[in-house]
């Protein structure tokens, strides 16, 4: 997956450290200075953390035929592979995970409300990743796999269909087959386990920042290459946004 990093491509390492060091430096004065046109109190700002991620311009358009036709030609591929994998009980690997492990807290609701500002990170970001998802939605023979052992009793045909099911007849123009204007279409039993626990460098900077007891909050600012732009304050903790602006 594309998470937009890669507009920025410093010549060294090191260059690219520091980079992301200036970058990250200019964020945490954005988020000072606009935190009052926000609704955020100067005095609380530090405590959203920053998360810099990347947006999609893509508009919703309608998905042509032949890219439906493209994405059945994928499911069909695989089908056939996983189910010749399940009658001759091969051993398979496990499906190839991009994300770090996920972190394991103590309390349900501290991981729960993580997982909500992750996917808010993602909401604002616009589905950045996602637009790599073309018409074979990260579907592999392993995905195929685990979802026939799940659903022993469905036919071929029945699991091309089920995944057809989701396809919407507007999507993200150039992105995913299944990536709609409020999302992935997919649910989430029968995406790939990249779609399910993929995380960018952004939000990655989430990870090991909240404490239990404290607010969940965060501060997502758009980097497109070596430039910020917009921002959202995020807080789960009191399920609500406080503000955004893109530009
Ligand atoms: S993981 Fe979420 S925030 Fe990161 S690029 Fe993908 S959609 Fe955007
Ligand atoms: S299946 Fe869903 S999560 Fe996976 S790339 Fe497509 S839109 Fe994104």
């Amino acid at each position: 997956m594309n998470d937009g990093d890669s507009d920025a491509t410093p010549r060294t390492l090191r260059d690219a450290r520091h980079a992301h060091a200036a970058l990250l430096a200019s964020a945490h004065s954005r988020r000072s200075e606009v935190a009052a046109h926000h609704g955020v109190l100067h005095a609380e700002s530090a405590s959203y953390v920053v998360a810099m991620i990347p947006f999609s311009e893509a508009r919703v358009s309608e998905l042509p035929r032949t890219r439906r036709d493209a994405l059945e030609g994928v499911l069909r591929q695989n089908v056939a592979a996983a189910r010749a994998i399940m009658h001759a009980d091969a051993e398979i690997g496990p499906e190839t995970l991009l994300s770090a492990p996920l972190v394991m807290h103590d309390s349900d609701a501290l991981q729960h409300a993580e997982s909500e500002l992750r996917a808010a990170g993602c909401a604002a970001c616009r589905g950045h990743c996602c637009m790599a998802g073309g018409n074979h939605a990260f579907n592999r023979v392993e995905t195929m796999v685990r979802v026939m052992r799940a659903n022993g009793a469905w036919s071929d045909d029945e699991l091309v269909d089920a995944y057809l099911g989701f396809v919407a007849e507007h999507t993200m123009t150039d992105g995913c087959v299944y990536q709609g204007a409020q999302g992935c279409t997919l649910s989430r039993e029968l995406r790939s386990e990249i779609c399910n626990r993929y995380e960018c460098n952004g939000l990655r900077m989430l990870r090991g920042q909240f404490d239990e007891g404290q607010p969940v909050r965060a501060y997502f600012v758009h980097r497109e290459g070596g430039e910020l732009r917009g921002g959202e304050f995020v807080e789960i903790a009191r399920s609500r946004t406080c503000g955004s602006e893109i530009g």
